[in-house]
């Protein structure tokens, strides 16, 4: 059935589809997690809309399992599995920018290196997130987000229309105006719902940023912490920055008898005027002198690309994430114990706030669950080696166990893994419910579950 299916398949469309014992086969199968070793029928690089609809009708039609791949970073891996067709979107990567409209149109499989590179060279950019590898898709269905989401809201909030090849192969236009229940469910329900082809976003003026990394002592992360909780309440929303714990790396501007030591870090992001960041910087400085900073104006898809290096595709990936409203003290002694154990360069745990504008969209007003939370948290566990598999994956769940009864009961999809099923409920959110009506009405017969799953 298998082979009859991908034979029809790849008569109809114009991009490659990649089978076992293909040369580009065992890149192709890969996805940016290699922790997930998985072998799917065929990889079908899709061109077009046409190839993504051929894709989703052959699998419905032939009861295979389909796999969606945008950037691929997916933790779970959703963007592969055993034995499935894999609509890989890379070839879906155009953007179109309407300078005057300040507009973007982005393909399904785009990265948001090359959209914010596009944007960036008219002076204008999206929320998007913080590595310039990560697909704009997966991370705009989840929610999105990245340092100007106090500023302008997650990426979902800057939707303003989507291309979906739905399950049963039809392109709709999902918008405020089309299919309005749609456009509610993609923004923060994940990839439940269809296959976005193109997306299209609001733009907003960025000029260059000011902000980078500054490496506190861990004995000043207790201040520094409790000190950026007050900070962040009433924070300008130029300021998109976020605390985390983070091993020093071998870089120019790190004294060379601390790299490879774990620290408290800040990094910034302002998007006001170099002498306001300078002086609201200023703040943390006076808490604690820094070991180590990197501060300076940048364009902002400089920054975007700036932790690039620490994060390159191949690692084995295992997070955990945690919505929360407030850093307690109790919070704060939670992560003094388990953030200094980092075990990795490449692991870190990014508190990301989440306040400022996100906070403006009403809490039904889109699939996104948690628009009360001040700030989203990630147990990011990011190793090279797999025989550090378990030690790598202990520190995560250790880390989790300590700060999850002090969060909302629910993390953000996007930074969740692959045995978080059972969470999917609480990580949904206050929407779950209505995104299961959605989900009964486009995708009733769940074509569309290797994702964060929302069972019809
Ligand atoms: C190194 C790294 C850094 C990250 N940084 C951030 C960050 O700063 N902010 C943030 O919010 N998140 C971040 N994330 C999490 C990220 O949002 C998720 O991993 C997200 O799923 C990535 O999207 P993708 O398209 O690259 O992944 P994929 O693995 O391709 O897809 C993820 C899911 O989305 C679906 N999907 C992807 N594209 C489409 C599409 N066009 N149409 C329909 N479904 C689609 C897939 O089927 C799958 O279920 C990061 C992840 C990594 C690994």
């Amino acid at each position: 059935m298998a082979a009859q299916t991908i034979e029809a398949l790849r008569s109809e469309v114009a991009g490659p589809a990649i089978l076992p014992g293909d040369t580009d086969y065992e890149d192709a199968r890969k996805v940016y997690n290699f922790m997930i070793d998985r072998r799917p029928a065929a990889v079908v690089r899709c061109m077009t809309d046409a190839d993504v609809a051929a894709v989703v009708r052959h699998a419905a039609e032939a009861g295979l399992e389909l796999a969606v791949r945008g950037g691929g970073h997916s933790v779970p891996g959703f963007g592969t599995a055993d034995g499935a067709l894999v609509a890989d979107l890379s070839g879906l990567s155009t953007l179109t920018v309407d300078p005057a409209g300040r507009t973007a149109r982005a393909g399904g499989g785009m990265t948001w290196g090359a959209f914010n590179d596009g944007a960036g060279a008219h002076g204008l950019a999206t929320t998007g997130g913080i590595i310039s590898t990560t697909g704009v898709g997966g991370l705009t269905l989840g929610g999105g987000i990245g340092y100007l989401a106090r500023g302008y809201g997650l990426s979902c909030d800057n939707l303003l229309s989507a291309q979906v090849v739905t399950a049963d192969g039809h392109l709709v236009t999902a918008s405020a105006d089309e299919h309005p229940d749609l456009f509610w469910a993609l923004r923060g329900g994940g990839g439940n719902f269809g296959v976005v082809t193109e997306f299209t976003f609001q733009l907003h003026p960025v000029a260059d940023i000011y902000g980078g990394p500054m490496f506190f002592e861990l004995s000043d992360g207790e201040a520094v912490l409790s000190y950026f909780n007050d900070f962040i309440k009433t924070a300008p929303r130029e300021y998109g920055g976020f605390p985390a714990f983070q091993i020093a790396p071998p870089l120019p501007f790190v004294p060379e008898d601390r790299v490879g030591e774990p620290f408290v870090a800040l990094i910034s992001c302002w998007s006001g005027s170099p002498s306001d960041g300078e002086k609201l910087l200023q703040g943390f400085r006076d808490v604690a002198n820094p070991v180590a900073e990197h501060v300076g104006s940048m364009p902002y898809p400089a920054l975007n690309s700036a932790f690039d290096a620490l994060v390159p595709r191949g690692l084995q990936h295992y997070w955990k994430a945690e919505f929360v409203d407030d850093l307690s003290k109790e919070a704060i002694q939670a992560h003094m114990e388990h953030g200094p154990r980092v075990p990795v360069v490449n692991s870190t745990v990014h508190l990301y706030p989440i306040n400022g504008a996100c906070h403006d969209v009403a809490a039904d007003a889109s699939a996104f669950g948690h628009r009360d939370a001040t700030y989203a948290v990630v147990i990011a566990g990011m190793w090279p080696d797999p025989a550090d598999n378990d030690a790598n994956t202990r520190w995560v769940k250790g880390y989790d166990a300590a700060i999850a009864p002090l969060s909302q009961g629910g993390g953000y999809v996007n930074f969740a893994s692959g045995d978080d099923q059972a969470k999917v409920a609480v990580n949904y959110g206050a929407n779950y419910d209505r995104l299961r009506e959605v989900k009964r009405r486009y995708d009733p017969d769940n074509l569309f579950h290797l994702n964060q799953n929302i069972e019809p």
